[in-house]
């Protein structure tokens, strides 16, 4: 369908659309809804940019986590059969703050690349499968990173450069800019690397500009096979932020964008949607074409959106029973990607798959 297609469908026919949405994910995914069994890793919440909508950023030199922190966490991780550690930090921090470059230093590493790659290397020796989201990357980091990482990550949020003006959401974040972050998606199809990205919902941009960024990664999906999951993420207001007063999206708009998504995209990329940014909506979101709620940490909190909280999974499992459907955990790297990675990763996921509760196929 063309874009014109697309606005029509959503200007003049939403019911059209939804029953689309959902017939496509019925058809694909059935009655099962996946999620990730996660810790969350904040590495550093030092970060070049400074978007509007954020409260992860801080100046603090104190927010790296050190090598023995990091330990204990995966062992904790470890006691709680978490399967993935998802890797999250500030985008190139070493650019903007000396204190970055002295804390790599003194351990020996000259970039935060290299830095999380050993946090990668520790999580696997553990028979952990890490994925991380660092921002924008080059090709020769992504390449280093793809020996240690299950699966990697950056939400493309918005193909708009829009967005970087003056007074937009984007204005003081050089990493946002889309061309750069395209280039990143791209280049980790060219690596054979899984990949996760999304969309920002709420934050100032068209409808046109969240179905031509649709039709973006829909397009980069097609042409190097890679993309296993997009999230539809909504915007969350966050306290002591530029946007603190900035609306929440509204929910039908949170809903058609779900339907659009899986209309839109490759059946066989999930659309994902966080339960804990959904709460009272999971269901209704699932019946607008998503299948997949993310990860979901027993031990750490969701430090992107520390004002929400993620549900019990149990609490998740009867929501979802109710209304039908069945929660299914899977690992970070979906089973159509894994023969993407090395034989090491490969090796931890033949591990886990001799756990019958552990659901392995592409469903
Ligand atoms: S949203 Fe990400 S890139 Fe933007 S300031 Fe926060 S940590 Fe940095």
């Amino acid at each position: 369908m063309s874009f014109d297609e697309f606005l029509h469908l959503l200007k003049n026919d939403q019911d059209e659309l939804i029953c689309k949405a959902e017939t496509k994910r019925e058809r694909k995914y059935g009655k099962h809804i996946t999620f990730s069994r996660n810790v969350f890793v904040p590495v550093t919440h030092q970060c070049r940019n400074r978007c509007d909508y954020c409260s992860f950023v801080s100046d603090d030199p104190n927010t790296w986590i050190l090598p023995k922190e990091y330990n204990e966490i995966i062992m904790k991780a470890k006691a709680e059969d978490c399967k993935e550690v998802l890797i999250t930090l500030g985008e190139k921090p070493e650019e903007k703050y000396q204190s970055a470059l002295k804390f790599l230093k003194a351990l020996n590493f000259q970039t935060t690349v290299e830095y999380v790659n050993y946090l990668c290397g520790v999580a696997l020796e553990q028979h952990l499968l890490p994925h991380s989201n660092l921002g924008v990357l080059s090709s020769s980091d992504l390449n280093l990173l793809k020996q240690t990482n299950a699966s990697m990550g950056l939400m493309l949020e918005t193909h708009s450069l829009r967005l970087m003006d003056e007074g937009k959401p984007h204005q003081n974040s050089p990493g946002k800019n889309p061309t750069l972050r395209i280039n990143t998606i791209e280049n980790a199809g060219k690596l054979k690397i899984p990949f996760t990205t999304g969309i920002l919902v709420g934050i100032g941009e068209t409808w046109q500009e969240r179905i031509e960024s649709l039709q973006l990664i829909a397009d980069i999906s097609r042409k190097y096979n890679h993309i296993q999951e997009v999230i539809v993420q909504n915007f969350n207001p966050q306290e002591n932020t530029p946007m603190s007063d900035h609306p929440a999206p509204k929910e039908e708009d949170v809903l058609l964008t779900i339907a659009l998504a899986r209309k839109i995209l490759p059946a066989g990329v999930s659309i994902q949607v966080p339960p804990n940014l959904n709460r009272e909506r999971i269901i209704t979101a699932i019946n607008h074409g998503a299948n997949d709620v993310g990860g979901i940490s027993p031990i750490t909190i969701d430090y992107i959106n520390p004002n929400m909280i993620w549900q019990e999974e149990q609490y998740l499992i009867k929501e979802l029973n109710l209304a039908g459907f069945s929660l299914k955990e899977r690992l970070p790297v979906y089973p159509q990607y894994e023969k993407y990675l090395n034989t090491r990763m490969r090796g931890i996921i033949e591990e886990f798959k001799v756990d019958e509760k552990f659901s392995t196929s592409e469903n």
